[in-house]
């Protein structure tokens, strides 16, 4: 697991070092000392190259029937499913996410694979009826071009998963730029397409940054439309060019989810649902629980039951199969999140637990940063406004489920929510009254399954859903038919039937 590979772009068929040579490194979050792998730092003309290869690829791919690109699909996800354990090591080794969630990582990836091909007998388009006699009106689902596939490093092989299989089926073609904290999962994606017989210049990779790359590619006057997910302030950026250009968007950004326990909930199984969500992928989801709204009633059990448990969880690095919390990604994260600790602190939070960098023995080469607790946390605070993105908890004391639902909504996000209670009329109006595009009756924040639709309401994203048939809405655009055989002119709204 020590060795340091040198990958490559996937530009047309070929595999290519970047037009300059240049190149950036890779390093292990929980070992800075182990290098994955070196990677083209790529240029602007090499996103010309892979735009160019995208756009002139996707006339004869749009002719490929849909179940035929679908059989490629489940090949891929056949081959991702014999490397799984393979591409789960490599992940945890190169972003730190401890391996048993690396597997479920690549089994996203998988399952999202199988949805692929299920769907490429269906794509279903809606016919209906005319107004008018001898006449068909019908729709179909057509696709669109060149998509930018943007992504971030905490999901790195179920988020590409998400964007690719469905806008290849769909038939368009594909550019991807993949996150520089992750970028060796990426090719591991990209291989197991190409093993699987994916036609050169269908799936497009070049790596670089954001800055760079991201950049061209979003700016690219070929490309169609672009799925991201990340930052918010990214996201931004990328809504102001593509509103300029009216580009189609994807974006789905960031989140700061709640998990209210109400005081008839099941306390231990709340417990667990607060820990798996908040310290899960040390704290690295979108959909992470990063604040938690307890009633009063329940308030000291389930804290004492809570920081008993925090304390025990081992952190360390992930390929420890005995490790619960790994690194964080990189030192830029752990200063931000050291930074929103001492916000916390100056605002007049409590640091009930942790709220530091580990660096002795085992973490002395790698981003640790201990899991953290604040309380009397007010929904004023910048803790319990921001994405820290990490292994920090707010928690909040309220007194009624109507100001659990309030103090849950008061963010810009609306991402994940989560409820824990025994009352069936709570549990009905937290459905309706959360705002989030996902609601938990009894379960974590964290948890999504592939088949269902995936996404947030408010700053969290634009209006579309990832995963399941929501995804095919947002890579096909539909066309509508109408088939007039009266054999006469016939005028929609202003003739009337007469038999
Ligand atoms: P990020 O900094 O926005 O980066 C995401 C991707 O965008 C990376 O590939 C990055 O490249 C690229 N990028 C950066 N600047 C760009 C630009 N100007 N133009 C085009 N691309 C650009 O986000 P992150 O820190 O990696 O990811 C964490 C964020 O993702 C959190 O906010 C989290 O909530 C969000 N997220 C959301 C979801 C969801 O489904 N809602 C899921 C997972 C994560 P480089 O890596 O080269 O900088």
């Amino acid at each position: 697991m020590s060795e340091t590979k040198e990958y490559k772009n996937y530009i047309n068929g070929e595999w290519r070092d970047s037009k300059d040579g240049k190149t950036f490194e890779d390093r292990n979050p929980a070992n800075w000392d182990d290098v994955v792998g070196t990677f083209p730092l790529s240029t602007k003309e090499d996103v010309e190259d892979a735009v160019r290869a995208a756009k002139e690829t996707y006339p004869k791919w749009k002719k490929v029937p849909v179940p035929k690109r679908a059989e490629i699909l489940r090949r891929a996800a056949e081959i991702l499913l014999e490397r799984k354990e393979e591409i789960s090591r490599l992940m945890t080794r190169e972003m730190g996410k401890v391996l048993k969630e690396a597997r479920g990582d690549v089994q996203e990836a998988i399952d999202t694979g199988f949805y692929a091909f299920g769907e490429g007998r269906r794509l279903f388009s809606q016919n209906t009826p005319s107004e008018l006699p001898n006449k068909f009106a019908l729709t179909f689902r057509q696709p669109m071009g060149v998509w930018a596939v943007i992504t971030p490093w905490n999901f790195p092989s179920a988020l590409p998963s998400w964007k690719i299989f469905p806008a290849i089926l769909a038939g368009n073609t594909v550019v991807f730029k993949p996150p520089s904290d992750a970028p060796a999962v990426a090719y591991e994606f990209v291989r197991a397409l190409v093993d699987a017989g994916l036609p050169p210049g269908v799936l497009n990779l070049v790596y670089g940054s954001g800055s760079v790359v991201g950049e061209a590619l979003i700016t690219h006057p070929d490309i169609v439309g672009i799925s991201f997910t990340g930052s918010s302030e990214t996201g931004m950026r990328i809504a102001e060019v593509a509103g300029k250009q009216l580009k189609k968007i994807s974006l789905e950004l960031g989140g700061k989810n709640p998990q209210i326990v109400m005081w008839s909930a099941d306390i231990d199984l709340a417990v667990d649902g607060a820990i798996w969500g908040a310290y899960g992928t040390t704290g690295q989801r979108c959909t992470a629980t990063s604040r938690l709204i307890l009633h009063e009633k329940i308030y000291d059990e389930f804290m004492h039951k809570f920081i008993e448990r925090a304390k025990q969880l081992k952190i360390g690095y992930g390929l420890d199969e005995t490790v619960e919390v790994g690194p964080v990604i990189n030192e830029s994260q752990l200063k931000k999140i050291m930074k929103y600790v001492e916000i916390g602190q100056k605002e007049g939070a409590h640091l009930e637990l942790g709220g530091h960098r580990l660096t002795e023995g085992e973490y002395a080469k790698g981003w640790f940063f201990e899991p953290t607790v604040f309380t009397g946390v007010t929904p004023d605070m910048t803790i319990a406004q921001d994405e820290i993105f990490g292994p920090v908890l707010s928690v909040f004391k309220v007194s009624s489920f109507e100001e659990a639902i309030a103090v849950a909504n008061n963010t810009r996000y609306g991402l994940s929510s989560s409820i824990y209670t025994r009352d069936v009329v709570e549990a009905m109006r937290a459905i309706e009254e959360l705002e989030a595009g996902i609601t938990y009756i009894n379960a974590p924040t964290i948890g999504a399954e592939t088949h269902l639709p995936f996404g947030g309401v408010k700053h969290t994203g634009n209006g579309h859903r990832e995963g399941g048939w929501t995804a095919y809405e947002i890579f096909t655009e539909w066309k509508t038919v109408y088939i007039d055989f009266s054999g006469k002119l016939q005028k929609a709204q202003i003739d009337t039937w007469e038999e």
